[in-house]
């Protein structure tokens, strides 16, 4: 098991990946298909996914566990299988990267909102826990919980990631801009709400993912930046914001593009940076080549 935290140290900037499921349904995983039951139905293709990161250099890879807790699993009628796909999508990605790179334990929020009281606060935290606990079997070295939105189902993911494996704890949040031009989560949390309820549920980096591309996610860092000068933040970013081309949702940032902001990103305080929707390896590698000019 290796100490991202350890590998901030040495090497100053950390590349993570890019896109999993907008790269799952190019290699067919149809709408309304469970992307997680592929980790034992294709394997191989959830696997080209994993590697194609390490190849284009990615130092940390993410697992195909993002809606992986058996609350969500349950939408599919695969919520007994939970601990058999995390543990499936943690060996996939341990696979693909050997021992010389990170591996994060993806987990995406459950889908049913805790506040209106969808599903109890005990069943939630049982199911991140479970899953924490098969992603740390399968081989993860830290666990991931990203796209969050309410500051109660992050710190419940974060307690029960923690209880059950004792691993570095990274949690990310989704924003998005409002028309007054702050930023806020679907469920209203700002980056500085955020900050301040994860850091003392015991995550050790923080940060943002999807919803933006780097533009935004450079305000948004720097928001952060305003409260928390030390702990690390990480950025998955998208290729742009999504915008609709005959009919489908393309995302408009070429690698060039987003290799263009790298420098900002990073002066703005960003650590370990990737990519989320639409991003590609070819997209990895651009950032890895600006990354290494600041290095
Ligand atoms: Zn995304």
């Amino acid at each position: 098991m290796q100490s991202i935290i350890s590998a901030l140290e040495n090497k100053k900037i950390l590349i993570s990946d890019g896109a999993w499921g907008t790269s799952l349904h190019k290699l067919g995983l149809e709408p309304g298909e469970c992307p997680e039951l592929w980790n034992v139905t294709h394997r191989k293709e959830v696997f080209s996914i994993a590697k194609s990161y390490i190849d284009a250099g990615s130092d940390i890879i993410l697992t195909n566990s993002f809606g992986g807790s058996p609350v969500r699993l349950n939408h599919y009628g695969l919520e007994n299988r939970a601990a058999e796909l995390n543990e499936a999508a943690a060996a996939i990605s341990r696979e693909a990267a050997g021992n010389n790179h990170l591996v994060l334990g993806s987990i995406g929020p459950t889908g049913s909102i805790l506040m209106m009281g969808e599903v109890s606060e005990q069943k939630v935290f049982d199911g991140f826990f479970l899953q924490a606990e098969a992603l740390k079997k399968g081989g993860v070295d830290a666990i991931c919980i990203e796209t969050m939105s309410a500051i109660d189902e992050a710190i419940l993911a974060i307690r029960a990631a923690k209880d059950a494996t004792r691993l570095e704890i990274i949690c990310t949040f989704t924003f998005n801009k409002t028309t007054s031009g702050e930023y806020k989560t679907m469920m209203g949390v700002s980056p500085i709400e955020m900050v301040e309820a994860v850091t003392k549920a015991g995550a050790s980096i923080i940060g943002t993912n999807c919803g933006n591309g780097l533009d935004e996610m450079i305000d948004i860092v720097q928001e952060i930046r305003k409260s928390d000068q030390a702990t690390p933040i990480l950025v998955q970013a998208n290729a742009g914001i999504p915008v609709l081309k005959d009919g489908e949702s393309v995302f408009p940032e070429t690698p060039e593009m987003m290799g263009s902001k790298v420098a900002r990103l990073i002066n703005s305080g960003a650590n370990v940076i990737g990519g989320c929707c639409g991003t590609t390896p070819a997209h990895i590698r651009e950032l890895v080549k600006e990354v290494n000019k600041l290095r």
